[in-house]
């Protein structure tokens, strides 16, 4: 059976409460594409597809003449499915985790720590902190992609501390004049940041609740009224409180950058960097880690001190945080984000209608192929048989093993592939 190294598998679904409801969710459709007796509820959320051997969600391997039932227990038979460098370098596990999110309603302002901190985290709170690894992130739209990352430009909070004096008076005077008297200085505009968000985040309850209320019917009211409420960012301000009434998290608007990306552009979510995904569809892939610190949009613990100490205070504009893809030197079909991190890189492959038969050419590292859009017979050297290829279906392709697509659909083909280019 060691000869098998290229079989496709069943994903697994979470159904959390923020995904795109039945078959307006990309989840839904990508899992009936793939297997067409699939039943999707109608009013269930579907928001995340997961490909990877991740114990919460191990993707079942769809081949019943193979022993083991799941991907996690095939590698753990044959590590050297991996390549031998990333096996070496993540001790025998894949290192990432491949997924498509549908988000309906906004997922919690988070960041996440670096491996050091993580390490520390972990050590003094396990409860929170599950593991010891950093968790990178990578999103790259499907659907336009509407987003939280990163602080904006000193001018524009300085604008909305000016704007929005519900937002100022949380910030408080002596932080904002810090702030506003920083400009020009680099290391004094991240300590004044630090303590403007740190301020806000550390006010009471009572406190932040009775301002959003002031701020939400104000901004109703000019919004009744007629009256454009950009400058108070009222459409987002309004759409967030329906969605968390009374949650800090409404104010973070003010200082974070909303980012909209376009089908295929990316966002790369490095350790420390403040973000949130508020609506759309992407593929995600990250390193294997559940360590997320919260800031709001959430009903589950807010750690403030660790959030407030480990974030990026690095003031930057929205454009600056769509992260650029490059196109791949060896295949003019192949797009590839490579984020600064060994544990994953992943490449869209667009084959044109004009190409009939297409290699996904080896790299040395497994890798995890996901079908978006189009059909073809996949075969390999490493496979039981062939294999059909619809929307939906998903491929796990060990190290140094090349497929063979050829491509039935009239309008070509585009795939996402995951993979750890060391
Ligand atoms: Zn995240």
């Amino acid at each position: 059976m060691e000869e098998v190294r290229v079989f496709p598998l069943t994903c697994a679904v979470q159904n959390y409460a923020w995904g795109k409801i039945g078959l307006d969710s990309e989840v839904a459709k990508l899992v009936v594409g793939g297997d067409p007796v699939a039943v999707i509820e109608r009013d269930k959320p579907y928001a995340e597809l997961w490909m990877g051997a991740h114990p919460k969600g191990d993707a079942q391997i769809k081949d019943n003449r193979i022993a083991q039932t799941t991907l996690g227990q095939w590698i753990t038979h044959y590590p050297a499915c991996l390549g031998s460098k990333v096996k070496d370098a993540f001790q025998g596990q894949l290192p990432f985790l491949f997924k498509v999110l549908s988000v309906n309603t906004a997922l919690s302002i988070q960041a996440h720590p670096n491996k050091e901190l993580a390490a520390t985290l972990h050590a003094q709170f396990p409860e929170h902190y599950p593991d010891n690894n950093h968790k990178p992130e990578m999103a790259i739209a499907l659907t336009r992609f509407q987003g939280l990352c990163g602080f904006r430009p000193v001018d524009e909070i300085l604008g909305f501390l000016q704007a929005v004096p519900e937002f100022h008076a949380l910030v408080g005077r002596d932080a904002a004049e810090e702030l506003r008297s920083s400009v020009g200085d680099e290391v004094r505009t991240g300590r004044a940041l630090k303590k403007c968000f740190t301020k806000m985040m550390s006010c009471e309850k009572k406190v932040f609740v009775d301002e959003l209320n002031e701020l939400v019917k104000r901004v109703t009211q000019e919004g009744a009224a007629g009256k454009d409420t950009s400058s108070s960012n009222g459409d987002l301000l309004l759409r967030l409180h329906s969605q968390y009434p009374g949650d800090i998290g409404c104010f973070s608007i003010y200082f974070l950058n909303y980012v909209v990306l376009e089908p295929g552009q990316a966002m790369f979510l490095g350790a420390n960097e403040p973000h949130a995904y508020i609506y759309g569809d992407c593929i995600e892939c990250m390193a294997c880690s559940d360590n997320t610190v919260r800031a709001g949009l959430t009903r589950k613990y807010i750690d403030v001190n660790t959030l407030c100490e480990m974030l990026n205070y690095k003031p930057a504009s929205a454009s600056s945080k769509i992260f650029p893809c490059v196109p791949d030197p060896a295949d003019p079909c192949v797009t590839l984000y490579d984020p600064p991190v060994p544990d994953f890189t992943v490449m869209k492959i667009q084959v044109p209608a004009s190409v009939k038969d297409y290699t996904v050419a080896s790299v040395d590292s497994a890798s995890i192929l996901l079908v978006i859009e189009g059909d073809a017979m996949a075969t390999s050297a490493a496979a039981f048989s062939d294999v059909t290829l619809t929307r939906g279906s998903v491929l796990f392709v060990s190290a140094n093993e090349s497929v063979s697509l050829q491509v039935t659909s009239q309008s070509g083909m585009t795939l996402f592939r995951a993979c750890s280019l060391l």
